[in-house]
């Protein structure tokens, strides 16, 4: 079995690159902050001491994480692989992962922190089909506009601590992959279409 990373600061644009890496793949995509805000939204034991991590904009302790993903890759459909989007985010996750599963490469998307700003503080979700918008650059049909909803870590002084925690945390992990000779950089800072297709380039 051998999984791809898609790895990037928060709204690098992961999320939207995934579902095009899942129908050229096949993988399925394995997000810890789904899972968690899943957990979250369904009050278990995992979702509440998650909570207030999230919420400041910190990362989970990495053992609650690695557990989680454990349990994730026991499924019947991780077998061949998955795509893990926002995980591994530390040194160590990557390192648990090591010990489970082979990574094959390790897609690096980047985007300079004045952009993910204004990207992550106008984005806007439909909670009915998971669409994301944004304000400005991705409006929302009229008639939807009522029912979207704002992730409520998606305010400004939270995005700079994720950014906080991503320069300090997980950024040193390029330089880890770098040296496995899996890393593929991308830049984020182009239109959605671009980066797709370089990121499709990559898997042919
Ligand atoms: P995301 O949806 O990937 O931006 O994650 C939202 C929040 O969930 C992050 O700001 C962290 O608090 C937490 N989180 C998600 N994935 C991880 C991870 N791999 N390690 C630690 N915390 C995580």
């Amino acid at each position: 079995m051998s999984s791809i990373v898609l790895f990037g600061p928060p709204g690098a644009g992961k999320g939207t690159q995934a579902s095009a890496i899942m129908q050229k793949t096949g993988l399925p995509q394995v997000s810890t902050g789904d899972m968690l805000r899943n957990a979250l939204a369904n009050q278990t034991e995992l979702g509440l001491e998650a909570k207030e991590y999230m919420e400041a904009g910190k990362l989970v302790p990495d053992e609650l994480i690695i557990s989680l993903i454990h349990e994730r890759l026991k499924e019947e459909d991780a077998i061949h692989g998955v795509l893990f989007d926002g995980f591994p985010r530390t040194i160590s996750q990557a390192e648990s992962l090591a010990k489970i599963t082979t990574v094959s490469m390790v897609i690096s998307i980047q985007v300079p922190d004045e952009k993910i700003i204004e990207r992550i503080v106008g984005r806007r979700m439909d909670p009915e089909t998971g669409e994301i918008y944004h304000v400005v650059f991705k409006p929302a049909p009229e008639e939807l506009k009522s029912r979207l909803i704002q992730r409520k870590d998606d305010n400004e002084s939270t995005v700079r601590s994720r950014l906080e925690a991503y320069h300090s945390q997980t950024a040193p992990l390029a330089d880890y992959y770098n040296k496995l000779g899996i890393l593929e950089n991308i830049d984020g800072d182009q239109n959605i279409i671009e980066v797709t297709n370089s990121i499709i380039n990559l898997l042919v």
